[in-house]
């Protein structure tokens, strides 16, 4: 069984959709889900995802390229992450690829919002779902600095240098790999996967996004999270058996969320 640590059901592409991938998911042997939320007013459709299947959880948080969404408190992303089938904190981190004629200097905005996530993250101790594009020394940096490191989580759809990795290990974070690591021209990060323990890695889709090859250009679903495993098998020297099974306690032990856990905190 195989779980889609990342995924945006809640986006205009497949939230009509949900009951044909489920099944489809089913198919494939993937039981499990975390919906990511990336503005507040995203927030009661991707935690009403969660709220309705037992096998969906959800993260609360306002993503970096969305610069025109309000800006959530420290006390409004912890009321959120009280609520049931709430999991994770973000997506949230730097993105420095869209600075429409700025510099990293000017994306104060970004840097500020990351740091309300971090600590909502620490005080929830929920752990942060980051992304990082284009940003890698600031992302590690803020980190550092509001220690981030003490509610842990996933660097997702990860692209960047083994030394990235090496760092966000270090900081006792997460990996996660996505449909990327399939692409033809991805050499390196698949060097960086075989340098990433096993016993750190996630696997997701970032449906609907980034679909692995051989779909690559199609709308992505979280059915197709064993193409991304089997890469990684592939990679890794072993069954792709042992990457789900490890991927999916990974999944467990970061999220604390089995597949009917009904206990809430
Ligand atoms: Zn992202
Ligand atoms: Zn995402």
């Amino acid at each position: 069984m195989f779980v889609d640590s990342h995924c945006h059901l809640s986006s205009p592409e497949l939230i009509d959709r949900v009951p044909e991938i489920r099944a489809a998911m089913a198919q494939a042997k993937v039981d499990r889900a975390l919906c990511i939320c990336t503005t507040l007013d995203e927030f009661p459709r991707v935690h009403a995802l969660a709220t309705e299947y037992d096998n969906f959880w959800c993260s609360t948080g306002v993503h970096p390229d969305e610069e025109d969404s309000r800006e959530p408190s420290v006390e409004e992303l912890l009321g959120l992450a009280a609520l049931p089938k709430v999991v994770a904190i973000g997506e949230t981190g730097l993105d420095y690829f869209r600075l429409n004629g700025r510099t990293p200097a000017e994306m104060e905005w970004q840097r500020e919002r990351f740091r309300v996530h971090i600590r909502a993250a620490r005080a929830s101790g929920l752990p942060l779902v980051i992304h990082t594009r284009e940003a890698s020394a600031d992302t590690l940096a803020l980190l550092r600095e509001e220690e981030g490191g003490q509610a842990g989580g996933v660097f997702h759809c990860f692209t960047e240098t083994a030394d990235v990795a090496r760092a966000a290990l270090d900081l006792g974070f997460h990996v996660s790999f996505s449909g990327i690591l399939t692409f033809k021209k991805a050499e390196d990060l698949r060097a960086v996967a075989a340098f990433v323990p096993l016993d750190r890695c996630l696997i997701e889709t970032d449906s609907p996004y980034l679909a692995p090859t051989p779909f690559r250009g199609k709308v992505n679903t979280p059915a197709n999270v064993p193409w991304v495993a089997r890469q990684l098998a592939e990679i890794k020297g072993l069954p792709v058996e042992e990457i789900a099974s490890v991927t999916s306690a990974n999944f467990e032990r970061l999220f604390n969320r089995t597949m009917f856990h009904e206990a809430q905190v």
